[in-house]
């Protein structure tokens, strides 16, 4: 996707389908193409008024919410950082049925003991995200991993980020009703673990042989 004005929908590597049975068809239809493509459609009407900021990147016009009126930057932040963290989340999703491995495995345990107890940390993190937003899995300095939360389409900049599960409702409700802990749970068979892997190794400096 070009990252300027006027921003379409990017093409995510999978079909509705795919992802079932951990997130089911209708709910990935609907996030994509009502939830995300709102996001993009607002953002763009809300450009088309204001040409002397359209060459602005999703990351800047965010940077730069306070060169508008409050309530119109807040209005340009939030749609823009729903474009910017579905599509984070949702390049992040893979039909290929991974698992955590290699280095990014090794960093799992070793931040918090086994992938059980990472597991459980995501869940409680989850349930503590009062509302809207998601959870984010980071890398600090050391390589060592943390999970920290943002709200509504807040953009976590500040860290390497390794992935992202997205705790709107609109992510799980259709499939797993409240049950939000039931879909974190699930939705590791869905991670493309090959990619945290590879974002975390580049999160590390660590030159791929
Ligand atoms: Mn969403």
């Amino acid at each position: 996707m070009e990252n300027k004005y006027p921003f379409t929908l990017e093409k995510f590597p999978f079909g509705y389908a795919d992802l079932e049975p951990y997130i089911d068809e209708k709910t990935v239809d609907t996030h994509i193409n009502k939830h995300l493509a709102g996001y993009i459609k607002s953002l763009n009407e809300l450009l088309a008024k204001l040409p002397c900021y359209q060459n602005f990147t999703l990351e800047e016009l965010i940077c730069h919410k306070s060169l508008f009126p409050q309530e119109l930057g807040n209005k340009i932040a939030f749609n823009a950082g729903g474009i910017l963290n579905h599509n984070f989340y949702f390049n992040m999703l893979t039909a290929k049925r991974l698992s955590p491995d290699g280095l990014l495995l090794a960093a799992i345990e070793k931040s918090f003991c086994s992938l059980e107890d990472f597991k459980a940390e995501l869940k409680k993190a989850a349930a503590n995200r009062f509302g809207s937003g998601y959870i984010w899995v980071i890398s600090d300095w050391r390589g060592f991993l943390k999970i920290v939360t943002t709200a509504n389409q807040e953009v976590e900049f500040s860290c390497e980020k390794i992935f992202t599960i997205d705790v709107w409702e609109h992510a799980y409700y259709l499939k797993y009703l409240n049950k939000r802990a039931d879909y974190v749970e699930n939705i590791f068979n869905v991670i493309d673990w090959d990619k945290a892997e590879k974002r975390y190794k580049a999160a590390l400096k660590v030159t791929l042989q």
